[in-house]
């Protein structure tokens, strides 16, 4: 099942998408009160070397109310890239591995 718009990392092309583009979509992504309802995707990508860029995008996630379950949701799939459920790449990939580990 294809993912639009994950797997090459770069930010889904449509403002307002993020992350709206990603199939198969997560009910909870129709939340009216999702903090990136509405956020340029750009947002969810900082650059690697924009920690300020990364801690805004992170706060974002803070304060959404659907953070946990997107976090649970974005962990399992390994080429989601960018910031989601509160959560960069680098972090879903060790949350996964130590899961693996259980
Ligand atoms: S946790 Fe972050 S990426 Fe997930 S829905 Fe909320 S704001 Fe969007």
């Amino acid at each position: 099942m294809s993912r639009v718009g994950i797997r090459t990392g770069a930010p889904p092309a449509q403002p307002g998408t993020w992350p709206l583009n990603l199939a198969p979509r997560p009910d909870f992504f129709d939340d009216p009160d999702r903090a990136c309802n509405g956020q340029p995707p750009e947002l969810f990508f900082p650059t690697k070397d924009d920690g300020k860029a990364l801690h805004a995008a992170l706060a974002i996630c803070r304060r959404c109310p659907v953070m946990a379950a997107c976090r649970e949701w974005a962990v399992p799939i390994s080429d989601l890239y960018g910031v989601v459920g509160g959560t960069t790449f680098k972090e879903r990939k060790r949350i996964r591995a130590a899961r693996a580990e259980q």
